[in-house]
């Protein structure tokens, strides 16, 4: 059985130094692969060097919404060269954050819509963080060439929102949360969505899964997040991990 974790901070200040040690873990929890997720320059860069110090780990990079404010052209003079670095896979994480408003919205807007564009030129799937934000991101969605696909990170949608995202070219993935007891609009989505568009996440070091909730996440644990989807389904773990390494493989174009 393998895992891969499609969206995990590895480059995030717990992680540090012990990048191997962690590395390790997930191995022995049948987790082989993860993608590490940039959000700003510093974390960008970061996300490249583990991507290119270890096989099995692949690079995101973008603007999130915190940072939109920072994005010029010198920004994206440089985002467009570390799209094109081997093992850097996706345009992420990018999208709309309501709930922090670091950035003014209308500027969080077009520099996701900007972004998507760029994703497109380059051919590569958009990996999207949104909070308090779906009527928006929906919106910009539904307008927008998803051609090479985007996936909604973290996904805490219910079956309303995960219809109407299934209409797009867009793929749901779980992070820890699916566990959580009272989580129960996740987990009405996470039964029926389709065994082709879902994945599975850590977005460690945030987000710990049963039965770990309360210590610090890491890339392995999401091993706990396809089980609590399998017991959902009502499937096995290994199904589970079949379908979702396949679907990864084939959105981010891994080798
Ligand atoms: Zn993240």
């Amino acid at each position: 059985m393998e895992i891969i974790d499609n969206h995990t901070h590895l480059n995030d200040e717990p992680f540090r130094g012990k990048e191997e040690y962690y590395l390790d873990r997930a191995k022995s929890l049948s987790v082989t692969k993860l993608i590490c997720a940039g959000q700003d320059p510093d974390f960008n860069d970061r996300a490249i060097k583990l991507a290119q110090r270890f096989d099995d780990v692949y690079a995101m990079v973008g603007y999130c919404p915190d940072v939109a404010k920072d994005y010029n052209q010198v920004a994206e003079d440089k985002l467009i060269e570390q799209l094109q670095m081997p093992k850097v896979v996706a345009l992420g994480e990018v999208g709309l954050d309501y709930y922090w408003d670091e950035s003014p919205r209308d500027v969080q807007r077009d520099v996701f819509k900007r972004q998507i564009e760029i994703a497109h030129e380059l051919k590569m799937p958009v990996d999207i963080h949104t909070r308090d934000a779906f009527e928006d991101t929906f919106k910009i969605l539904k307008d927008s060439d998803l051609e090479y696909g985007a996936i909604l990170h973290n996904f805490n949608g219910g079956v309303d929102w995960l219809n109407k995202f299934l209409d797009l070219n867009i793929y749901f993935s779980y992070s820890g949360v699916v566990s959580f007891t009272k989580a129960t609009d996740v987990h009405e989505s996470a039964k029926v969505v389709p065994m082709d568009r879902f994945m599975v996440e850590t977005d460690a070091p945030y987000l710990t899964p049963k039965p770990y909730r309360g210590k610090q996440n890491e890339p392995g644990y999401v091993h706990y997040v396809a089980q609590a989807i399998a017991d959902l389904k009502g499937i096995s773990l290994g199904e589970v991990a079949k379908v979702t390494y396949a679907n990864t493989v084939r959105v981010y174009g891994l080798e």
